[in-house]
């Protein structure tokens, strides 16, 4: 990157969070903002929980034009914001706030980055679809939202707390709390825990599956939100058995790609947005049985 390129007119949106060292937005929007010869850059900023109202109010004092929201503030910025985005208000969850002429607007990209990454991937549209997602954390409430608001006919929630999976349910009238059967008659299957996440099964012991692959077969749409590892044992598996599949790099760069827009106005380049990720997790995923969290 050439840093002498940086001027006094260069615009900036960053990602706050903690950790922050390991997200991918900077890749991705730098890569975004090169590919359109934007002069724009997105840089990481690791903030502590007790400075997340400073860190929020510094957009406007500083003329940032976004920020990317992550753990563990997607909660915390709610409160300081002028306006939410409908999908941010139901989830309670931000993960982008625009700099509207110093009106702070929250959205939550993630579900129309999944619907729009299951269009990319797979060629599906939720409309009709039976679904079962597995999880009922931030990644598979935005999902369950996105589906129902997409036109799913239901969305079967199934999780390891039941009392997580009965709030997610709540979200929309086509969701309830599922249980396996729900996941063999779906049209589409979406695992949204951490299972299978590089790094969360160092012991070699436990559930490495967020549900047990005979489950899975011909007919279905898989997704597994994971990206690290490229691929889990259990989309292997699930494409084993003669589903048709996808992992979350898509969604990721989607939800990146929403954000873009928000900020800049411009549609997104999501083709470089995708490479420049991909080529990323390719070379973490030789780099070690772990590899880096992202
Ligand atoms: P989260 O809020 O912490 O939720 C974690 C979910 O995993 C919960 O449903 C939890 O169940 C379940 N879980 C964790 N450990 C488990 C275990 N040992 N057995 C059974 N269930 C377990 O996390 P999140 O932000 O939703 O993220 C979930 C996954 O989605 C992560 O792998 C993340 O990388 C991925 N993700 C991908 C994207 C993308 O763009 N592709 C975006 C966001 C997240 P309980 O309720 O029982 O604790």
């Amino acid at each position: 990157m050439d840093r002498t390129a940086i001027s006094g007119a260069t615009r900036f949106v960053a990602v706050m969070g903690r950790p922050v060292t390991h997200s991918l937005s900077p890749l991705i929007h730098n890569a975004a903002f090169a590919a359109l010869g934007l002069d724009w850059i997105c840089v990481a900023c690791d903030v502590a929980p007790e400075h997340c109202g400073d860190a929020v109010r510094g957009i406007r004092a500083l003329g940032i034009a976004g920020m990317s929201v992550t753990m563990p503030h997607k909660h915390t910025v709610l409160a300081q914001l002028d306006e939410l985005s409908p999908d941010a208000a139901r989830l309670e969850a931000v993960n982008c706030i625009v700099n509207d002429g110093g009106r702070l607007v929250g959205l939550n990209t993630d579900g129309d980055g999944f619907v729009a990454a299951l269009r990319a991937d797979l060629g599906l549209s939720p409309q009709g679809l039976r679904c079962a997602v597995i999880g009922a954390g931030g990644a598979a409430r935005s999902v369950i939202l996105a589906l129902s608001r997409h036109g799913a006919s239901r969305v079967a929630v199934i999780n390891r707390t039941v009392a997580n999976a009965q709030v997610a349910a709540a979200l929309s009238p086509e969701s309830f709390v599922g249980s396996e059967s729900d996941i063999t008659t779906a049209d589409l299957v979406v695992n949204a825990t951490s299972l299978g996440m590089a790094g969360t099964n160092a012991s070699g012991e436990g559930q490495v599956h967020p549900c047990d692959p005979a489950l899975l077969h011909s007919g279905q749409a898989v997704v597994d939100l994971i990206y690290n590892p490229l691929r889990t044992s259990w989309l292997d598996a699930a494409v084993a058995a003669g589903a048709v599949g996808a992992n979350g790099i898509s969604m990721l760069v989607h939800q990146a790609a929403v954000a873009f827009t928000a900020w800049t106005g411009l549609a997104a380049p999501v083709e470089a947005m995708n490479r420049a990720v991909g080529e990323h997790l390719a070379v973490v995923a030789g780099s070690g049985p772990d590899g880096e969290k992202s």
